[in-house]
C-alpha cells in the first residue's frame, strides 16, 4: 500500500490540513492517510499547547468516520521529543513493505535543516510537500537543504488556503467564528472544552 503520514501539531486541526490531506491521497493515490498528532511539542517551545488528549479528540473528530484517514497516536505514546525519522522507521515496521509518503506543507519543510538525520529520513519517505501560498524551491535550492532532496520531493497541488491553527487560536480567543476553517464538530469542541480562551 502506499501509505500517507501527515504529522502536526493539530493545535487545533483545521481545513488546511484536511485539504492536504485529501488532496495527497488523489493526487498520490495513497490508500491512506495516518494523521499523527505530535506528542511534546519540543519545537513550538515558545507557547503553550493545548493537551495531547483535547489535540487527538479534535483530529478523530475532524477525520470523523472516513476509511482513508487514520488517527495514530503513535507519538503522543511514546515518551519525550519525537522525532519524525524515529516516527517514519516505527511506521516501517508497523507497516512493511508499504511506501511511505510524509505530507508536509513547505513551511514545515524549510524546517528540514533542524530535523533529525535528514539524510535518513528521506531515505525512509517520499516527501509530498504542498507551497503554502509562497513559491516552491527550486530542485537546486531543495538541494543545498538536504543533498538529494530534489529527487525525494513530489508537489501536491492545492488551493492556497491561508488558515493556520495560530489564526485559529486568535480567533477563539477573541471569541471570532470558526466556522467554515475547521469543521463544525471542531469548532464545538473547542468552545465546549474552552481551549484557547475563548
Ligand atoms: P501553527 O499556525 O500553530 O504553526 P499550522 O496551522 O501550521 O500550525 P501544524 O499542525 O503545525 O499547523 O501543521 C501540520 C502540517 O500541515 C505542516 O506540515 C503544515 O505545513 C501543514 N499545513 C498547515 N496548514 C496548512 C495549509 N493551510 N495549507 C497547506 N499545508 C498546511
Amino acid at each position: 500500500m502506499r501509505l500517507g503520514v501527515l504529522g502536526g501539531t493539530f493545535d487545533p486541526v483545521h481545513h488546511g490540513h484536511l485539504v492536504l490531506a485529501e488532496r495527497a491521497r488523489e493526487q498520490l493515490k495513497l490508500g491512506k492517510v495516518l494523521w499523527l498528532p505530535a506528542g511534546d511539542p519540543w519545537r513550538k517551545a515558545d507557547r503553550q499547547v493545548a493537551a495531547a488528549k483535547h489535540r487527538v479528540e479534535m483530529v478523530r473528530r475532524a477525520i470523523g468516520g472516513s476509511g482513508e484517514f487514520e488517527l495514530s497516536t503513535l507519538e503522543i505514546e511514546r515518551e519525550g521529543p519525537t522525532y519524525t525519522v524515529d516516527t517514519l522507521a516505527a511506521l516501517g515496521d508497523q507497516y512493511p513493505g508499504d511506501e511511505l509518503f510524509f505530507l508536509l506543507g513547505q513551511d514545515a519543510l524549510e524546517d528540514v535543516l533542524n530535523w533529525r538525520d535528514p539524510e535518513r529520513l528521506i531515505a525512509l519517505a517520499t516527501l509530498a510537500v504542498a507551497a503554502r501560498g509562497e513559491e516552491r524551491r527550486s530542485p537546486a535550492a531543495l538541494d543545498r537543504l538536504v543533498p538529494g532532496l530534489s529527487g525525494r520531493v513530489t508537489w501536491i497541488e492545492m488551493p492556497h488556503l491561508e488558515i493556520s491553527a495560530t489564526e485559529l487560536r486568535q480567533r477563539a480567543a477573541a471569541g471570532q467564528s470558526l466556522r467554515y476553517v475547521t469543521p463544525d464538530a471542531v469548532a464545538t469542541y473547542i468552545r465546549e472544552q474552552r481551549l484557547y480562551g475563548g
